[in-house]
């Protein structure tokens, strides 16, 4: 089984660089939450990339405290993907089996 490769909020900062501004004012507060549904700002998040070197936040629904989620199509796009393969190359330094 493949681990899950967690990045921290630094690094997904980095992937974004300069549009990270955009990221927390238009993404980050509209995610999704199993209870009220679309549209929500998320909490206490952590992201993690996926196969497809998208990444996933996962964290609390800024309104009811519940799950929330919110997939990061960022794998595709070429202006991130050499920044991407630098973080994999950081997670197996520090153990992580990709
Ligand atoms: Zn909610």
């Amino acid at each position: 089984m493949k681990a899950v490769k967690k990045i921290t909020k630094g690094q997904l900062k980095y992937v974004y660089g300069d549009n990270w501004k955009n990221v927390e004012e238009r993404i980050l507060t509209n995610c999704f939450c199993g209870k009220c549904g679309g549209g929500v700002a998320i909490i206490d998040w952590e992201a993690e990339l996926n196969d497809l070197n998208d990444a996933v936040v996962r964290g609390k629904c800024a309104k009811c405290g519940g799950s929330a989620n919110r997939y990061l199509e960022i794998g595709e796009n070429g202006e991130y993907e050499e920044k991407i393969e630098e973080i994999k190359k950081q997670l197996v330094k520090i153990g992580i089996k990709l």
